[in-house]
């Protein structure tokens, strides 16, 4: 058991349980956890799905009603039966026939792998996360045939669509073919700006997201990704695209006809692959067993509701015999897969079209939430439940996409302080102690959002105030383990782990591997990482700064200009005409003294660097004016001071 939830018990312990006979009780609860729920630390979630039953875990075990009045707590479930319902999909990791010639590899990582076997070669659509990943996949499909690799298809740009390429291209050429890789024309922009101006927010949101720091094997752990297993992550060994297409491209491959479109929805330049003979679909990631992501969690560009509703319009009219989708499931038959994309189409539909109306008459986000419930048929709907996407973030996402960030109440266009909220409304309250007391009446009442609300504001004006982070911790951790929704128990129990002390997030993210600039170097064009440098800009160092800085690339012949005019920096794609300070040298070298592997003088010395109109130092001083290492400043909303 980890500290985490030892101190979590012991905090409940100490706060409400004052006889020794409640102890006991308790104790001997736990005896049964443990003989119950072996928790092997070698063995991962799918081992625990394979060797438990799956029944509740209760701290209150055995005669409850008397012990529910006592403890504040009662039955608690750690595993909510939908969400584990869903990680029984992916384990265990398995190889699926879903008609003569198609198959679907589940359950390796969170992403499928699909394969199509053509007369004399085979296809690979989406290539999973890693290269360790890919090569079990491959292995596994080398059972079924030995025909060789002639192409791959991306369905969209994501590193579990493209990470594990390498594997299967490497695989086709030794064979001595050309292997085709093949997406849409935007793959690339997309790919890159996954290492873009908002690269590190990315990162921090998916820690919460995917769980990245839970603990493993644990009442705490991450029970899935909800759409695939937990994240595993791994070398990647993404291979640029060899053709492209922009709205459709028919082809014939190893015999097999097919017609790739562009069909936008989850991401905007994802695409379906359509066998016509064979009426197969494969939609991407337009659609899987979970409801959807319309709006993301971590900050993923506005979605065009629309129009991923007439995408999925677009496969409805293909009237498919076959879906294989990149995440869950393959469904097979005519009238099954109707039923699936019709549905899925109704329920987006209905969350999008009822939003906008309820805007319409007036209602703020808060309200919004309220309103917008899916009638019982779409809600009962097994590929609509909310183990990936939830309704209410969709709905709020909607909302900002739509109308921005003015609610219509006057109130909240220049409110108090978050520090002075708290302060005020722990005053109005009657003081802290007074406060806390009513943190633990409502976890009580199971009023847990309240609990952590209430909380929030003490914290904000008692930051260390220890009995408000663990009640505050308590409440997400119940909030966590009763939500169905992958990525919203995960950030729950990110945040209580925070909260506790378990995680300390502040070392974490201020560590290199968070700090994404070193990746984005290694990984795109240095007119990405160029452009980037805008959003780094220390306007306290730079604001009395007028500098014009030119780049010319040997190697590339491309030039680029860095122009500082007192804290703004305007980044160009050309050599300017008149400058102050220029550098010549090559990529490479520019890369390596961005990553710090080389610096500026050492290159100069080599004569593969070339200063003109000033000299090391002066470019240094340029240098100097960018935060280069972002320190993630946490608020401590989240637990961290
Ligand atoms: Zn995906």
């Amino acid at each position: 058991m980890s500290t985490g939830i030892r101190r979590y018990f012991r905090s409940l312990l100490d706060m409400y349980v004052s006889t020794i006979v409640f102890t006991s009780l308790i104790i001997l609860s736990l005896g049964y956890f443990q003989l119950a729920f072996p928790l092997d630390h070698n063995n991962g979630i799918n081992n625990y799905l394979e060797n438990n039953n799956h029944t509740s875990f209760s701290i209150l075990s055995g005669n409850t009603s008397q012990k529910n009045e006592a403890l504040p707590y009662p039955n608690i479930n750690w595993e909510n039966p939908s969400a584990i319902e869903q990680a029984k999909i992916f384990s265990p990791p398995r190889v699926e026939k879903v008609t003569d010639g198609i198959y679907s590899a589940i359950g390796y990582g969170v992403a499928n792998v699909m394969m199509v076997e053509g007369s004399d070669g085979i296809i690979i659509v989406d290539t999973g996360n890693s290269v360790d990943q890919a090569q079990k996949i491959l292995q596994a499909f080398r059972d079924i045939t030995s025909k060789p690799i002639v192409a791959v298809i991306y369905t969209n740009s994501h590193p579990d669509h493209t990470g594990g390429a390498g594997v299967f291209v490497e695989d086709g050429l030794k064979t001595g073919n050309k292997v085709d890789v093949i997406a849409q024309e935007s793959i690339l922009g997309s790919y890159y700006a996954s290492y873009g101006m908002l690269a590190q927010q990315r990162s921090i949101a998916n820690i919460f997201w995917g769980g990245l720091l839970l603990p493993k094997n644990d009442t705490d752990s991450v029970i899935s990704y909800g759409i695939g297993p937990s994240w595993i992550s791994g070398n990647r060994s993404f291979i640029k695209p060899t053709i492209f297409f922009n709205e459709t491209l028919d082809t014939n491959i190893s015999g097999v006809n097919i017609k790739l479109v562009h069909a936008p929805g989850e991401t905007l330049d994802n695409i379906i692959v359509w066998l016509p003979k064979q009426r197969v679909l494969f939609a991407g990631d337009n659609i899987y067993r979970a409801f959807p992501e319309l709006s993301s969690m971590t900050g993923a560009k506005y979605k065009d509701v629309p129009q991923w509703i007439s995408s999925l319009d677009k496969m409805r009219s293909l009237n498919a015999s076959y879906l294989v989708p990149s995440h869950t499931v393959p469904v097979l038959g005519y009238e099954n897969v109707t039923d699936v994309l019709t549905s899925y189409r109704d329920g987006i539909a209905f969350v999008y079209d009822q939003t906008v109306r309820f805007i319409n008459k007036g209602l703020t986000p808060d309200e919004l939430i309220q309103a917008v419930i899916l009638p019982q048929y779409l809600r009962d709907h097994p590929w609509l439940q909310e183990r990936y996407g939830q309704l209410s973030w969709s709905v709020r996402g909607i909302y900002s996409g739509l109308v921005g960030w003015n609610t219509g109440d006057a109130t909240w266009f220049n409110p108090v302080t978050p520090e002075e909220r708290g302060n005020k409304i722990v005053q109005s309250v009657g003081g802290s102690d007074r406060a806390i007391s009513l943190i633990r009446a409502s976890i009580k009442d199971g009023d847990y959002n309240w609990a952590a609300e209430l909380a929030t504001y003490v914290l904000n004006a008692y930051p260390d105030n220890v009995e408000a982070k663990l009640l505050k911790a308590g409440a997400l951790r119940i909030m966590g383990w009763e939500s169905p929704t992958s990525g919203a128990r995960n950030w729950y129990l990110t945040q209580a782990n925070i909260l506790e002390g378990n995680i300390n997030a502040t070392t974490i993210m201020n560590q290199p591997k968070y700090n994404t600039l070193d990746e984005a170097i290694a990984t795109v064009p240095i007119k990405n990482i160029l452009s980037l440098l805008q959003y780094r800009l220390d306007p306290l160092k730079s604001q009395n700064t007028t500098a014009t800085l030119g780049i010319y690339l040997n190697d590339t012949k491309e030039g680029y200009t860095l122009e500082i005019r007192r804290a703004v920096l305007e980044y160009k794609d050309s050599f300017p005409t008149k400058y102050d300070i220029a550098l010549y040298t090559n990529s490479d070298v520019l890369k390596e003294i961005l990553l710090g592997q080389s610096n500026l003088q050492k290159a100069v010395d080599l004569g593969i660097a070339k200063i003109v109109g000033g000299n090391v130092t002066g470019l240094n001083n340029i240098a100097n004016l960018f935060e280069y290492k972002l320190k993630a400043p946490i608020h401590r909303i989240q637990g961290v001071n």
